[in-house]
């Protein structure tokens, strides 16, 4: 929601400073490439952005972080490849839930677990489905999705390769690219 004295313009008289060197910066439109979710594919498309041209810090502006952040979870039970482990991180932290409470759920060992989301091990499919059906029933707000996603898992490929997500922070859409790695 926006919250701005009438009296004054809309643009022009608000001092953005860097979070990073203290200097003005200012405020622009970009990807930013999300870092801070944990994540290396998640890509805010057209997402504002404080930029400082001194340090060349740049900061997304998130007016929607929860949102944003159930978005993502949906785009990762959604996506058309298998789960990595960082994304297993991801999801498991989206609900909640200790390594030691998510690995009674999924019937396995807390150190499996641990392998899986430190890639030193391979999620098995069954497992990456488990996973994903977990994050659907018990995860914030993705209840209403579950039925449309489900169908989709027999589109799930694991043989593909890692996909980039872009994700539209204001209209909290989604959608893959692969990733040209
Ligand atoms: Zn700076």
């Amino acid at each position: 929601m926006r919250n701005i004295p009438l009296n004054q313009p809309e643009r022009g008289h608000v001092t953005h400073i860097c979070s990073n060197c203290g200097r003005t910066a200012r405020k622009m439109r970009g990807n930013y490439l999300f870092r801070e979710s944990g994540l290396k594919n998640i890509v805010l498309v057209n997402a504002e952005i404080i930029k400082c041209d001194k340090c060349g810090n740049e900061d997304p502006v998130l007016a929607k972080m929860d949102d944003v952040m159930k978005t993502i979870a949906l785009a990762l039970v959604n996506k058309p490849s298998a789960l990595c482990g960082e994304e297993i991180r991801y999801l498991r932290k989206y609900l909640g839930m200790s390594g030691d409470t998510f690995a009674g759920y999924l019937h396995t060992d807390k150190s499996v677990l641990s392998r899986w989301e430190n890639n030193r091990e391979l999620v098995g499919s069954k497992s990456d489905l488990l996973i994903r059906a977990i994050v659907l029933s018990l995860g914030r707000g993705l209840l209403p999705e579950a039925e449309h996603v489900v169908r989709q898992f027999s589109k799930i490929d694991e043989s593909q390769k890692s996909v980039m997500v872009e994700i539209d922070p204001e209209n909290l859409e989604f959608e893959y690219e692969l990733a040209n790695v």
